[in-house]
């Protein structure tokens, strides 16, 4: 199998004839062997019926049916689980990624990227709660992840299926495999695709999303960056509080002791404030919580990738292909 398109499906009715028709059309012209996975994430119109009869008159199409719905990035997981291709291409069900640019994203594959990422230049839909919303989180997503893609939030991707095969994906993740990908050493590409106006249905999302798909940054970012050594950071985070306050104490000590034992007057200003004795025990008590946070991160994420024998590297490739043990 050259070519797995998996695409997630939610109360898309009105368009599931016409998607699989051009899909048909598209995709039946490459030459290549290719199956698509359509997700039915638990819709309650007659997306189900549809897609049954187009699966009878299309014959690379299936269809996997979720018992409610659970998420669009659920829905692309389960399609990722089920894809056999050696290239997984994902994209929406509404025809607002236009089926005629998967060939071109093919060919860019075959010459060797892992990820070749769409861009909707010239996307077509409401500037304030769509593009905006979109033009800050693809910045900040470039920003955070060291991974530069104009638009993150394109459903119309190719991924090499060895890149997706490892990566699991919770909450709005799907948008950062990119960077993911980037991360295990992949090789990415941008394609600039057309975009369509939303012909039949609905959106089905609104400007909440942009809060999911920050608080998700924070955990790509934490995963990419600090997922290997938590206590880096929450270590760094602890000294930059205790180390002030130990100061403080040391001067108030010391301050305490000139007083007592020479009766001076000497830092007692220090002394008498409750404001820096406050302040000493308030930092104390930070630094304390994050350096032992971060001891429990360590112990965590040992569980984590000792219980599913996960490596903490990825190989590319071994001379012979047979090296004993490396995978
Ligand atoms: N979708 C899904 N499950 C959901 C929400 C959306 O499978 O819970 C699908 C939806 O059917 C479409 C794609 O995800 O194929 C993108 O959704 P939508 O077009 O509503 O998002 P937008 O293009 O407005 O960002
Ligand atoms: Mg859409």
């Amino acid at each position: 199998m050259d070519v797995s398109v998996v695409i997630p499906v939610y109360n898309e009715e009105e368009c599931i004839e016409l998607l699989c028709e051009r899909l048909h059309q598209s995709l039946s012209q490459t030459n290549r062997a290719y199956e698509v996975i359509l997700v039915d994430d638990g819709s309650t119109d007659q997306t189900w019926p549809k897609l049954q009869a187009c699966i009878e008159r299309y014959p690379h199409l299936q269809a996997i049916r979720f018992r409610r719905n659970f998420g669009q990035t659920a829905a692309m997981s389960a399609g990722f689980h089920a894809a056999e291709g050696e290239v997984v291409v994902t994209l929406d069900a509404d025809l607002q990624n236009d089926p005629d640019d998967i060939p071109r994203l093919l060919a860019r594959m075959d010459e060797g990227y892992d990820v070749v990422s769409g861009w909707r230049k010239d996307r077509k839909d409401p500037f304030v709660n769509r593009r905006l919303p979109s033009i800050i989180a693809n910045w900040l997503i470039s920003r955070i992840t060291g991974v530069y893609l104009h638009d993150y939030g394109c459903t119309l991707k190719a991924y090499r299926r060895e890149v997706i095969r490892d990566v699991h994906l919770y909450g709005e993740m799907h948008r950062f495999i990119p960077a993911l990908a980037s991360w295990v050493g992949g090789r990415l590409d941008e394609v600039v695709v057309g975009h369509h106006a939303r012909q039949h249905g609905q959106s089905k999302y609104g400007i909440s999303r942009t809060f999911r798909v920050i608080l998700d940054l924070i955990t790509v970012k934490f995963l990419l960056r600090y997922s290997m050594g938590p206590m880096q950071m929450f270590g760094k985070i602890g000294l930059f509080f205790t180390i002030p306050s130990l100061l403080l104490f040391a001067i108030m000590i010391g301050g305490h002791l000139s007083f007592l034992l020479f009766d001076t007057t000497l830092a007692s200003e220090l002394v008498k404030r409750p404001f820096w004795l406050v302040s000493a025990t308030m930092l104390m008590f930070l630094g304390v919580q994050f350096i032992s946070m971060g001891l429990l991160a360590e112990i965590q994420i040992r569980t984590y990738h000792e219980s599913q024998n996960k490596r903490t590297y990825v190989i590319r490739e071994t001379m012979p292909p047979t090296v004993v043990g490396a995978r």
